[in-house]
């Protein structure tokens, strides 16, 4: 068993913390906000530290999920951040969404100070994480990753080093580059088949059987039909996902035109409201 801390317990972080608790690591916890941290600590026990730093001290593994690249670099680098505490031989595993350029500076800013840092981005959403089934995509070295699997185990049934530092962000910018496209698709179908006066629940059930099925006809369809949105992954995250991918795909040289286009259609889904709303809600435009 390990000795853990885990930074940020937001819809992701809080269920993921609880079930390294539940697989008997000694865990401790920092939020920002210090009464979320208490509020897990009463229902699982383990420890709240004030600080990231503090929570870092003395651990085996610290793991993160936070926003952005910025709240990525305030919790390790800032003013009291993680990678004050950490020691050498200690490993940070960033389960935030960001950019691969955060992941090579952090992954060099661990090194200078003897640590290893991998960054593993995860996908499964809410659902994923409070049943502990996300799928992992690590980028790093080879046997910190192996000491870090096992452990990340506790909350993933998927979990697998794709290369050097940033390719676990990079594998997760695919992942979002082929929902973008999946669910305009699913949104075009569904407007098209009420417009033609079919029974959409019976559409999703046969077609879900053939080529066309996919996690997000499975999980989304009956949903998007019936106007609902408000739970999942909510479209500011998509965005911001998706300027991290444009941003890369600009320096690689990719092109992405439909990945492109649907991330305004998201703006559009934003003026529209729809901040908070799941990723889902693309048909929202279609009907406006
Ligand atoms: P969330 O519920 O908004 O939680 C964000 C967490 O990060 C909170 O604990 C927040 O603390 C903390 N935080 C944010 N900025 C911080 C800062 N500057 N300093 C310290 N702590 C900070 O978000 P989430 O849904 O858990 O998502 C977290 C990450 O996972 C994001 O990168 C997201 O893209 C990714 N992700 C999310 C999903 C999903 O379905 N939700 C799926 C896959 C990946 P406070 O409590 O103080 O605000």
């Amino acid at each position: 068993m390990a000795k853990v801390a885990f930074l940020g317990l937001g819809v992701m972080g809080y269920p993921m913390a609880r079930h390294l608790k539940d697989k008997g690591h000694e865990v401790t916890v920092y939020n920002r906000t210090a009464a979320k941290a208490e509020k897990w600590v009463s229902e699982n026990g383990g420890r709240a530290a004030a600080t990231p730093r503090e929570a870092a001290e003395g651990q085996d593994i610290v793991f993160a999920c936070v926003g952005n690249d910025d709240d990525l670099r305030q919790v390790t680098l800032g003013e009291d951040g993680a990678f004050q505490g950490l020691t050498s031989g200690s490993l940070f595993v960033d389960h935030t969404t960001a950019s691969a350029e955060v992941a090579r500076e952090l992954y060099a800013a661990a090194q200078d100070r003897g640590a290893a840092f991998i960054d593993a981005p995860v996908s499964g959403g809410q659902a994923g994480a409070e049943n502990g089934v996300l799928t992992v995509m690590c980028g790093g070295d080879a046997e910190p990753y192996s000491k870090a699997e096992p452990v990340i185990m506790s909350f993933a049934r998927a979990c697998r080093l794709m290369g050097p530092a940033g390719s676990g962000q990079l594998t997760k910018m695919i992942n979002q580059i082929c929902i973008a496209g999946l669910v305009q698709g699913l949104a075009e179908g569904i407007h098209f088949g009420k417009k033609a006066g079919l029974d959409i629940e019976a559409v999703l059930d046969v077609i879900s059987k053939g080529a066309a099925g996919s996690w997000q006809m499975e999980n989304r369809g009956k949903t998007m039909n019936q106007g609902k949105f408000d739970f999942g992954f909510a479209v500011d995250w998509m965005r911001k996902d998706l300027a991290i991918v444009l941003g890369e795909a600009r320096k690689n040289g990719a092109s992405l035109p439909a990945t492109a286009m649907i991330d305004q259609f998201y703006a559009e889904v934003q003026k529209m409201g729809g901040n908070r709303w799941d990723t889902s809600s693309l048909i929202a435009r279609l009907e406006r």
